[in-house]
C-alpha cells in the first residue's frame, strides 16, 4: 500500500470536499490509466479535494499583481516578481524554494528611430496610443518598438515590400527583377505564419541591410473584428515586439550554446554565436508602416500580397528611409525560481511544472495568464500537502526567465541539470499562456482547449479532461470535442485519438526538455480571438474585460494542469501508451511520403513502416497486459518499479547524441521545429528528403529504424519480465 499518509483530519476535509464536488463530477469507481482500482478511488478523492481549491477571484488577483508593471527579462520588476513568487511558494508550503541565477547575454534598446526621407518626410512614432479607459496604457515604463537581439546599425536605403519575408517571397521579387541587396525590407507578420527570427535570417541571407516587420490589420487588426479597447484585436498603433534570435539553431544564452550560464561558465564571443542576427530590425504598427507602403510607386504586388489597408500594395519604388537601431547588448542576470513538494515514495522521480515570468510589456496573456493559473495550481498543491496529501513522486515547479529572448531560463536550467533530468524527469508540463483568446467573442461553445503532447501521453490527457468541468458547463472533454468540431467545421465529432495535437514545434519552454533531453512534454492552454500579442494592450484590462472576465478559463486550466500532474505523480504505473505513440509515428511517416511524393527507387521506407508496426504491436500488448494485472491487483511493487524504469527509458531512446544534421543541440529523432518554429516530425529524415539528399535520407531512416527497433525490444522484454514472475 502506498504511503499517502491520510490523517484523520485530512480524511474529514476530504469527505467534506467530496460531498460538494463529486456528485456533479466523477464516480470514485471510474478507472484511471495506470492506477489499480483501489488507488484510483483514492486518487479521485485527492483530485476532488484539489479541484475545489482554485478560485477565479484569486486567479484575478494574481493576474493583477503580475500585470501591474511592464516586466521584461532583466528588469527590476521582473526580478522583484522572482522574489515575490519565491515568497508565495514558501507560504504555500512548497519545499526547497531556490533562486537559480544565470548570467546571460541580454539585449535592450538604447535608442531607436525611423524616418522616411523620400519622397515625403515622415517620422515614425514607434509608440502605442494610450486609452483613458485603461490607465495602464499610460504607464511611462512601457517601451517603444524594438526587437530583442537586433543588431545595432544606422542604415539609409530604399524600401522593398517583401510580403511575409519567407524565401518564396524573395523568389517572386527576383522574378520581377527586384533585388533587396543593400535595401531595407518591409514585411508583414504571419501570412502564412513564420517566426520573426526566421524572417530576420531570411532577410540577412538575401543581403538586405535592415528589416522592418509590421502588423497588417488583415492578420490581427480591424479586418478581423473589433479592436482594443472594444474588442480582442489590435488597434492601429499596436506593435508586436519580440526576439529575432535564431534559437531554432540553438536556444538559450547565445554565448553558451549547449552548456549552462552558471556563474564562472565559459562564454564565447557574441560574434561567434550562431543564434545572433547580423542586421538591424524593427517591428512597426500598421500606422507607422502605412506611409511607407502608400508612397511606393513601383509595380503593384499580386493579389495575395495585399493586406487589409485600403491602398495599393506595391513591390517598391520611390521610398527611402533612415533606420537607426542602437542596442545595449550586455551580460545580465536572469533568475529561475524553483521549488518542489518531495514525493512520499519516489522522491527521485520528478513531474515538472513550468511557466515563464518575463513579458514584453504587461504580459496580460503572455505569460501572466499562465502565471496566474500556475500560482493557483501551486496554492492548491501546497494546500493538499499541508493536509497530509503528499504526492508519491516529487512535483517540481519553475518560474522561467527570459523565455521571450531565446527560451533562455529553461534552457540554461535544463542544461545545468541535464544528467539529473535525464534520469529523473517523468514529464514536463508547460503552460506559457493559459488563456490566449477572448471568451467574450468565442460564442456558446467557448474558447478552444488546444493542448499538444508527445503521443505517448495523449491518451492520459484525454482521460483527465473527462474529470474537469469547462466554463461552458460541460466536461472539458465534451467542450473540447465541441470546439474541435466547430473549429474544423466538421459534421461529426472528432475521435479521441485525434483530439490532442501530437505535433510539437518550438517557441516555448518545453523545447530543452523534449528536444535536448528527450523527456516527454505536454503544453496546455485555451485559444480564441487575440490580436494584441506582445503589444502594450496585452494587459490586465484586455484579460479582465475581453479575454476571460470571469477568470474561469484560468481556473479550468489550473484544474486540468493539476489533474495531469497528480496522475503522473501518483500513478502505480506511468500512463505512457507506446502503442498509440507508434500509430502517431506511422501517420507522420505516411504524411512525409505523401507530401514529398517519395519514389521507391529514391528511398524505401518499407522497412521503417514494418518496424513501426512492430512497435505498435509491442506497445499495445504491454499496455493491455499491464492494465489487466493492475485490475486484478496481481503485480508486486518491485515489478511495478522495474516496469516504470523501462517505460521512462523508452522516451530516452529517441535521443541521438549526435543531434540532427546541422543542429546538434536538437537531439530528438521524432520531434524538432522548423526555422519558422513550425512543428517538424522526423527532423533529420524530413529535412534530407526535402533537400532531395537521398543518401542522407537513407542514413536518417536507418537511425530512426534502429531507435524504433531498440524500443520494440525494450517493450517486449518489459512484457516478458512482467509476465514471468507473476507476483
Ligand atoms: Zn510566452
Amino acid at each position: 500500500m502506498r504511503n499517502l499518509t491520510l490523517s484523520f483530519l485530512s480524511l474529514l476535509i476530504l469527505t467534506f470536499a467530496l460531498s460538494a464536488q463529486l456528485k456533479e463530477n466523477v464516480s470514485p469507481a471510474t478507472p484511471i490509466l495506470g492506477f489499480s482500482p483501489a488507488h484510483a478511488v483514492t486518487e479521485h478523492q485527492i483530485e476532488s479535494a484539489f479541484q475545489s481549491i482554485p478560485s477565479p477571484d484569486k486567479a484575478r488577483q494574481w493576474h493583477r499583481t503580475f500585470t501591474a508593471e511592464p516586466h521584461p527579462a532583466a528588469s527590476e520588476r521582473n526580478n522583484y516578481l522572482a522574489d515575490f513568487i519565491a515568497d508565495a511558494w514558501r507560504k504555500q508550503g512548497w519545499e526547497d524554494v531556490t533562486l537559480r541565477r544565470y548570467d546571460v547575454l541580454h539585449s535592450r534598446p538604447r535608442s531607436i528611430s525611423l524616418e522616411m526621407t523620400e519622397p515625403v518626410p515622415f517620422t515614425a512614432s514607434l509608440r502605442e496610443d494610450a486609452y483613458d479607459i485603461d490607465p495602464d496604457t499610460k504607464n511611462p515604463a512601457v517601451s517603444g518598438a524594438f526587437f530583442g537581439y537586433s543588431a545595432s546599425g544606422d542604415v539609409t536605403a530604399e524600401v522593398v515590400y517583401a510580403h511575409s519575408g519567407n524565401p518564396e517571397d524573395y523568389d517572386l521579387l527576383r522574378k520581377n527583377g527586384i533585388s533587396v541587396r543593400g535595401k531595407i525590407v518591409l514585411v508583414r507578420y504571419s501570412n502564412p505564419y513564420s517566426y520573426r527570427g526566421f524572417k530576420a535570417l531570411t532577410a540577412e541571407r538575401e543581403g538586405a541591410a535592415a528589416l522592418l516587420i509590421y502588423s497588417d490589420p488583415a492578420e490581427d487588426g480591424s479586418t478581423r473584428g473589433k479592436v482594443f479597447p472594444d474588442g480582442p484585436w489590435g488597434p492601429e498603433s499596436h506593435i508586436q515586439r519580440g526576439a529575432i534570435t535564431y534559437d531554432y539553431i540553438v536556444p538559450g544564452d547565445p554565448t553558451t550554446p549547449g552548456w549552462a550560464s552558471v556563474p564562472g561558465a565559459r562564454h564565447i564571443a557574441p560574434e561567434e554565436a550562431r543564434s545572433l542576427p547580423k542586421i538591424p530590425a524593427l517591428p512597426l504598427s500598421w500606422r507607422d508602416a502605412r506611409p511607407l507602403l502608400e508612397n511606393m510607386n513601383g509595380p503593384e504586388a499580386p493579389k495575395d500580397w495585399r493586406g487589409g489597408l485600403p491602398i495599393a500594395y506595391r513591390f517598391s519604388g520611390a521610398v527611402k528611409v533612415h533606420v537607426k537601431v542602437d542596442m545595449d547588448t550586455s551580460m545580465q542576470p536572469y533568475t529561475v525560481v524553483e521549488a518542489r513538494i518531495r514525493g512520499s515514495e519516489l522522491p527521485d522521480e520528478w513531474v515538472l511544472l513550468g511557466n515563464h515570468r518575463d513579458a514584453w510589456v504587461f504580459g496580460g496573456v503572455d505569460p501572466s495568464s499562465g502565471t496566474a493559473s500556475m500560482m493557483e495550481l501551486t496554492r492548491a498543491l501546497g494546500e493538499l500537502k499541508q493536509r497530509g496529501l503528499r504526492p508519491r513522486r516529487t512535483i517540481v515547479v519553475c518560474s522561467w526567465d527570459g523565455e521571450e529572448y531565446a527560451l533562455t531560463g529553461s534552457t540554461e536550467w535544463g542544461e545545468q541539470f541535464a544528467d539529473e533530468l535525464k534520469k529523473k524527469l517523468v514529464a514536463y508540463l508547460n503552460v506559457d499562456e493559459s488563456v490566449v483568446g477572448a471568451a467574450t467573442t468565442a460564442g456558446p461553445e467557448g474558447l478552444s482547449f488546444s493542448p499538444s503532447a508527445v503521443a505517448s501521453l495523449a491518451p492520459m490527457l484525454v482521460e483527465a479532461s473527462k474529470d474537469v468541468r469547462a466554463p461552458s458547463g460541460k466536461s472539458l472533454y465534451e467542450s473540447w470535442r465541441a470546439t474541435t468540431m466547430r473549429d474544423s467545421k466538421a459534421s461529426t465529432p472528432p475521435l479521441d485519438s485525434a483530439l490532442v495535437e501530437t505535433r510539437i514545434g518550438s517557441g516555448s519552454d518545453h523545447t530543452v526538455f523534449l528536444n535536448h533531453l528527450g523527456r516527454p512534454v505536454i503544453n496546455l492552454g485555451f485559444e480564441g480571438d487575440y490580436g494584441v500579442y506582445h503589444s502594450m494592450y496585452d494587459d490586465h484590462y484586455w484579460m479582465s474585460h475581453i479575454g476571460d472576465p470571469a477568470f474561469e478559463y484560468h481556473v479550468a486550466l489550473t484544474r486540468i494542469w493539476g489533474l495531469v500532474a497528480l496522475r503522473l505523480a501518483n500513478a502505480d504505473i506511468l500512463p505512457f501508451d507506446f502503442g498509440f505513440n507508434a500509430s502517431a509515428l506511422e501517420q507522420f511517416l505516411r504524411e512525409l511520403e505523401q507530401t514529398n511524393k517519395i519514389e521507391q527507387r529514391r528511398l524505401s521506407l518499407k522497412r521503417l513502416h514494418a518496424r513501426i508496426a512492430e512497435l505498435e504491436k509491442a506497445g499495445g500488448v504491454l499496455r493491455d497486459a499491464v492494465a489487466r494485472d493492475l485490475l486484478s491487483g496481481s503485480a508486486s511493487p518491485e515489478k511495478i518499479q522495474r516496469l516504470n524504469e523501462q517505460l521512462l527509458q523508452v522516451e530516452s531512446n529517441w535521443l541521438d547524441p549526435a543531434g540532427i544534421p546541422g543542429r546538434p543541440w536538437f537531439q530528438h529523432l521524432l520531434y524538432s521545429s522548423r526555422y519558422t518554429y513550425a512543428h517538424l516530425e522526423f527532423p533529420g529524415l524530413t529535412e534530407a528528403v526535402e533537400k532531395q539528399d537521398w543518401e542522407l535520407a537513407g542514413q536518417q531512416a536507418g537511425l530512426l529504424g534502429k531507435a524504433v527497433e531498440k524500443n520494440t525490444r525494450l517493450l517486449k522484454s518489459a512484457r516478458s519480465s512482467w509476465e514471468k514472475n507473476k507476483r
